[in-house]
């Protein structure tokens, strides 16, 4: 394999020149390759789509965590749905005020594969006492569980195979279900610019079950398309909008040494451009 063209979207691809192959295999739901390359050191992608790369992991998973962790303030229960490679679930460690990392993901050889050919990105979190991994589909646990918790951070796929379910009107009911009062839903939802659509049907969906829905944006290079947005869900409308001296304090105490998160860039991501706003209709 001397490139990696992602085929995500029609008629446009990034592509990557390749190094090595550090393993290539069809897992029990998904075609999971990781590989080696010289601008985006090692990435791992999931049928023919880029889940992740060392070189911009940060970015995602800094504002998937600490973005809804800073703006609640005190969240020990966490329920983190998808996410094999580890990443979120090292970020959402880093905060001492969180007693469990609950982690449910559909397919293990992700976890497996990613510890041994992407560790960086886990940092060992996977071994803190504090995690509680599952090995299940998402949307059957959160339909199922009597635990709650304080703030549900879906880092799933994308809306084809295993992770389309976790795009459903039904699925938003159920995470709510699951959150405590006052608690919040964050989810992957893509790239507006290349995925408008998403953007839609996760405003209505996600809004039958908040009275607060809505986005905030991040930009990761290898999510190839200008801004990502994030999807937000929560019943107390004040969360998103929480004082920048608040923020400083919180980010602060949680001693966090971050590459892309600040407060003042948590509280930039929520203003929307009108292209964004645009697309968030009922
Ligand atoms: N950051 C990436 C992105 O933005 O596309 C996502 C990375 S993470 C690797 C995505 C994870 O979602 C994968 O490990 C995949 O196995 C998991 N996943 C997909 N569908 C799922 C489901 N129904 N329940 C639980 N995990 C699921």
């Amino acid at each position: 394999m001397k490139r990696f063209d992602e085929i995500l979207h029609q008629g446009y691809s990034q592509s990557f020149e390749v190094t090595d192959v550090l393993f290539h295999e069809k897992t029990e739901h998904q075609d999971l390759v990781i590989f080696e390359t010289p601008t985006f050191g090692r990435v791992m992608a999931l049928d023919n789509i880029v889940q992740v790369t060392t070189k911009d992991e940060y970015v995602y998973h800094e504002m998937l965590a600490h973005v809804p962790l800073l703006a609640h303030g005190n969240a020990p229960e966490v329920l983190i749905i998808g996410g094999g490679d580890g990443g979120i679930l090292r970020e959402v460690l880093r905060h001492r005020k969180v007693e469990r990392a609950t982690m449910v993901e559909i397919d293990g050889s992700v976890v497996d594969l990613c510890r041994k050919h992407l560790p960086e990105i886990s940092d060992g979190a996977f071994d803190d006492p504090r995690t509680d991994l599952i090995i299940t589909d998402g949307v059957k646990f959160v339909a199922e569980t009597d635990k709650r918790f304080d703030v549900i951070i879906v880092d799933s796929t994308d809306p084809v195979g295993p992770g389309e379910v976790l795009f459903t009107e039904s699925f938003y009911a159920d995470c709510k279900r699951c959150l405590t009062p006052g608690g919040v839903l964050v989810t992957q939802n893509g790239v507006p610019f290349f995925q408008a659509q998403e953007v839609t049907n996760t405003y209505q969906r996600m809004g039958k079950s908040f009275a607060d829905t809505g986005f905030y944006t991040a930009v990761v290079p290898t999510y190839v398309g200008g801004f990502m947005t994030l999807g937000w869900g929560t019943d107390d409308e004040t969360l998103r909008d929480v004082d920048i001296e608040v923020l400083r304090v919180r980010f602060e105490i949680s001693s966090l040494k971050t590459r892309y998160y600040t407060p003042d860039v948590h509280r930039a991501a929520f203003a929307l451009p009108q292209f964004i706003l645009d697309l968030m209709t009922d």
